[in-house]
């Protein structure tokens, strides 16, 4: 199954793309925790993508592509792959399909979560994240058991420095401009379905099961 989780920041990808990816095993593909984590360790791709991170940009198509061009090469994804966050623009969705194609592989479907701002709002807004193991939690809709502490790795939550007011503004106007445009994209290859994304994470999940079925 080589799927694409697509729709706004803080819609819930990464929280369903985990479950699934636990339940399929097979990996979830972050081009969001992938350039975190390289920001984190300060490689030289992390201080390149830190500024257009914080200021909420995207960062350039050539990076982001060579990613996931290197990333799908690794054998765990030959079994199939949760693409998260990735693609955000059409270079990057047509990038992806040549890619796929050289090797005789397409994508099966594409899930596009759809939820309405004032909760895309709320749920960044709430969002804490382990830097160590990735995990994420809400404020109120998912604590963690102890405050600020994650309860898979102990690891201290920290809220991300793009989910400030300005930042998620920011975030939501360039979904808007640069991916939206994805929507029709991939509705015209036939492979487009679309998901609520209100409700509990469970309740949303069975929709991603159902539309798999
Ligand atoms: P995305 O990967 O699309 O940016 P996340 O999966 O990180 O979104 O979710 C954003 C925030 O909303 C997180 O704090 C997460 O815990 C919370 N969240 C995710 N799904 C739901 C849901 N169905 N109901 C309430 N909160 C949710
Ligand atoms: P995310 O974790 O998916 O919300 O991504 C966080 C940030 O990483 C985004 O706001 C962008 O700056 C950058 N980013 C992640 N994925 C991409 C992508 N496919 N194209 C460009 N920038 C990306």
């Amino acid at each position: 199954m080589r799927l694409i989780f697509l729709g706004p920041p803080g819609v819930g990808k990464g929280t369903q793309a985990q479950r699934l990816s636990a339940q399929q095993s097979i990996p979830k593909i972050s081009t969001g925790d992938i350039l975190r984590e390289a920001v984190l360790k300060k490689t030289p791709l992390g201080v390149q993508a830190k500024s257009f991170m914080d200021s909420g940009k995207l960062v350039p198509d050539e990076v982001v592509i060579g990613i996931i061009r290197a990333r799908l090469k690794e054998t765990d994804s030959k079994e199939g792959f949760i693409l998260d966050g990735f693609p955000r623009t059409v270079p990057q969705a047509q990038a992806l399909t040549s890619m796929l194609r050289q090797d005789q592989r397409s994508i099966d479907r594409v899930l596009n979560f759809e939820l309405s701002n004032d909760e895309l709002v709320r749920r960044l807004s709430g969002r804490r994240s382990c830097p160590n193991c990735q995990a994420v939690y809400h404020l109120e809709y998912s604590p963690s058991q102890k405050p600020e502490l994650c309860d898979r790795c102990g690891g201290k939550l920290i809220q991300r420095s793009d989910d400030q007011p300005e930042t998620i503004r920011k975030r939501l106007e360039v979904y808007r401009s640069q991916t939206l445009p994805l929507i029709r994209f991939y509705e015209e290859q036939g492979v487009l379905v679309r998901i609520d994304g209100s409700g509990p994470p469970e309740t949303v999940y069975q929709r991603v099961t159902a539309a798999l079925g």
